[in-house]
């Protein structure tokens, strides 16, 4: 690497937290976050439990204590591993697309199946998000049950304050992994609908955000990393998770461990056990690990070596006994 192209890095990595902002594709884009203010003004004017709506969105411990510093951070930290590890990887994407259909040409042939533009953005909106949201789904549950990849997950938990770019604390190990997920599930999804439309993809996949996540979006997905308690009717937790019981998903109390591990859809901890609607919820919840260890995880470079630190143990402990 050249002098000049370090310096083109590290100006690209800067610059990438704050493009957030503008992407539309993006949690923290400025229209998402208006509609988050008008979605918490609601809420606060429904639960009457503080005097100053200022006061109440934008508390001091939340945007800049401890903990928000440690997501700051690691943004910053996890804007040079995209640049450097996952940038380059993302075009795989497009491979996987091509030889799925490819591989789909070969077995079936031309014009097996022909989608007219209309059908293949509706089912091809539906199916990605459908399939994307059940595999977020799964990776996150494995990484609540297996402890080899709890231990980098625990930093997602570790957060004792929650605001919006909390969904960004994620250990670089697990921010590889769901890149490697996306990367996987679009090649495939993409390639069986470019069989399937006789190439018409391209001008749906164009956009970059549908009109699903549009939605998913603009209604309050940002209050789910907040203390602004925005909870949907009791039916709809069964369907949707509501940005509430994501708060319940980094409670500290151990009855709501490994709970609403849901992205977008709640079906999924519907039928694996792991639902809890925000109604059964009285008590007012503490976020964080739990179980006192939190503390080991309040500064940013804990946060980043205790993984390693921590599984470097198991492996050491687990030879003392043999
Ligand atoms: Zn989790
Ligand atoms: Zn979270």
């Amino acid at each position: 690497m050249s002098f000049h192209e370090i310096i083109d890095t590290i100006n690209e990595a800067l610059k990438l937290p704050f493009k957030n902002f503008i992407d539309p594709s993006k949690r923290v884009h400025f229209l998402y976050l208006a509609t988050t203010i008008l979605l918490a003004l609601y809420v606060f004017i429904q639960t009457k439990t503080h005097k100053n709506f200022f006061k109440f969105l934008f508390h001091k411990k939340v945007w800049f204590g401890k903990s928000a510093k440690i997501d700051y951070k690691i943004i910053f930290f996890n804007s040079f591993v995209k640049v450097l590890l996952i940038g380059p990887f993302l075009i795989l994407s497009l491979y996987i697309a091509y030889y799925v259909n490819e591989f789909l040409l070969h077995k079936f042939g031309y014009d097996a199946v022909k989608l007219s533009v209309t059908e293949t953005l509706i089912y091809y909106t539906i199916t990605l998000t459908i399939l994307n949201d059940f595999f977020s789904f799964f990776i996150h549950y494995l990484m609540h049950k297996i402890p080899f990849l709890w231990e980098f997950h625990k930093i997602h938990h570790s957060a004792t304050s929650l605001n919006p770019f909390t969904q960004y604390r994620l250990h670089p190990i697990e921010l590889l992994i769901n890149n490697a997920k996306n990367i996987i599930i679009v090649g495939f999804v993409t390639g069986l609908f470019d069989f399937m439309s006789n190439h018409q993809i391209e001008k749906v996949t164009f956009y970059g955000v549908n009109v699903l996540s549009f939605i998913f979006l603009s209604w309050g997905a940002n209050l789910r990393h907040s203390h602004v308690k925005l909870t949907y009717f009791n039916f709809l937790e069964y369907i949707l998770i509501s940005p509430f019981q994501h708060q319940i998903h980094h409670s500290q109390n151990p009855e709501h461990f490994d709970k609403n591990m849901g992205s977008k859809l709640a079906i999924w901890d519907w039928m694996f056990g792991t639902l809890v609607r925000s109604k059964s919820v009285k008590r007012k919840i503490k976020f964080g690990i739990g179980l006192g260890d939190d503390k080991n995880y309040d500064t940013f470079w804990k946060n980043l070596h205790m993984p390693f630190t921590n599984l470097f143990r198991k492996v050491i402990y687990s030879k003392d006994k043999k």
